[in-house]
């Protein structure tokens, strides 16, 4: 919406009026205006959309007056965008008693659905990795074992209610129109319970503790929500469950690091096999493996071991591992050890390490530039 009308405007009202005159005005609008007489018509929606706003603002007496005193920019914070739903929610119970005031609440008649549950769910990186089935625990609303959800003591029934007829709504005429509002004798339930199940005080339900196996798909990590479909609380008799939601949380892993799909594997070797060459075992997911580490290998090298990490929970390919290879120089040598040691470094004396000869290289120039520097300041002295 460009630019706002008055709200007294679109309720076609005066500044005075006072709060009766705003409901009627305002019911006027909304009876003609409402979606479900008027589908698919753009127009009438925005001006239901556009009476529910100046309603919503004028019928509460704070924001009527910061609205008479401020107009629009007054209201910052009010319901500018809500949605039709949000907006039928909210009314909804304003006109409970009114003559069309069910109208509102036509979209959520009937039984409501339980609530949604989360828990948490802790697994290690090699169920993270390969899926797995748990056993969960944990406490919902179940149908009361002593009446069988009925809310009735045990040996009675609850009776259709005779008011409804077990409809849970009455249904009244007003002009043209035929209105349905909630019974007022059970509450939209249908049903009267005489004699109130002791167990679950007439509720039909009580707080139980309950198990459930749950699939954990390959490749979930920390933070993803796996939701199960009507595993949450217990709704209205006849409607179904709330959701089940679980939150993963994976574990540090002792040996892996895990970097997106790909896994990381610190691996130490024996600088005689960084030098030569070796063939080494390491572990991936799936058992050891055996990787082939050339001569010459620097320690921090990563080796990269294609399609061996953790598969991706939507099912696109699978990680690397990375092996970084940390080469280890032995604290302790026997005497023979020594001795060949000393050795190689006397043969070694011409051909040093390619790697060490150009950061001396860089350490010479770095000497020499120094040692400049400390003349000059010498002879300034
Ligand atoms: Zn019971
Ligand atoms: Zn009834």
């Amino acid at each position: 919406m460009a630019t706002k009308r008055d709200y007294y405007e679109v309720l076609g009202i005066r500044r005075e009026a006072t709060l009766e005159d705003i409901k009627k005005a305002y019911r006027q609008l909304a009876m003609k205006n409402h979606p479900d007489r008027n589908p698919g018509d753009a127009e009438a929606e925005l001006r239901f959309k556009e009476a529910a706003e100046a309603y919503q603002i004028l019928s509460d007496e704070g924001n009527r007056q910061k609205y008479d005193r401020y107009g629009h920019a007054g209201l910052q914070s009010g319901p500018a965008s809500a949605a039709p739903e949000d907006i039928m929610s909210a009314f909804g119970e304003i006109f409970q008693n009114a003559f069309f005031g069910d109208m509102f609440g036509q979209r959520r008649r009937g039984p409501k659905p339980g609530a949604d549950l989360a828990i948490k769910l802790e697994i290690d990186l090699l169920e993270a990795a390969k899926g797995v089935s748990k056993t969960i625990t944990m406490n919902r609303g179940e149908p009361c074992r002593s009446c069988n959800g009925s809310g009735a003591r045990k040996g009675t029934v609850a009776t259709t209610c005779t008011y409804c007829g077990g409809q849970g709504q009455v249904i009244q005429s007003r002009g043209f129109f035929q209105v349905a509002t909630t019974c007022p004798a059970c509450g939209g339930e249908g049903m009267r319970i005489a004699d109130p199940c002791p167990d679950c005080r007439g509720t039909g339900r009580t707080q139980e503790k309950v198990q459930l196996d749950v699939e954990v798909p390959p490749g979930v990590d920390t933070g993803i929500w796996l939701q199960i479909r009507n595993q949450g609380e217990l709704g209205d008799p006849g409607a179904p469950r709330g959701n089940l939601r679980i939150q993963i949380h994976v574990k540090p892993h002792d040996v892996f690091e895990r970097r997106g799909n790909d896994i990381v594997c610190q691996f130490p070797i024996h600088f005689s096999q960084a030098a030569l060459g070796a063939e080494i075992e390491v572990p991936t997911l799936d058992g050891r493996e055996k990787l082939n580490i050339p001569r010459g290998t620097q320690s921090g090298e990563v080796f990269r071991m294609r399609s061996k990490g953790i598969p991706d929970v939507n099912g696109r390919g699978r990680g690397d591992e990375l092996i970084e290879v940390v080469v280890e120089t032995p604290r302790h040598l026997s005497v023979r050890q020594e001795e060949l040691l000393r050795e190689f470094a006397e043969l070694d004396h011409e051909s040093v390490m390619p790697r060490q000869k150009s950061f001396f290289e860089k350490l010479r120039g770095y000497f020499t530039e120094s040692d400049d520097a400390t003349t000059r300041s010498e002879e300034k002295s």
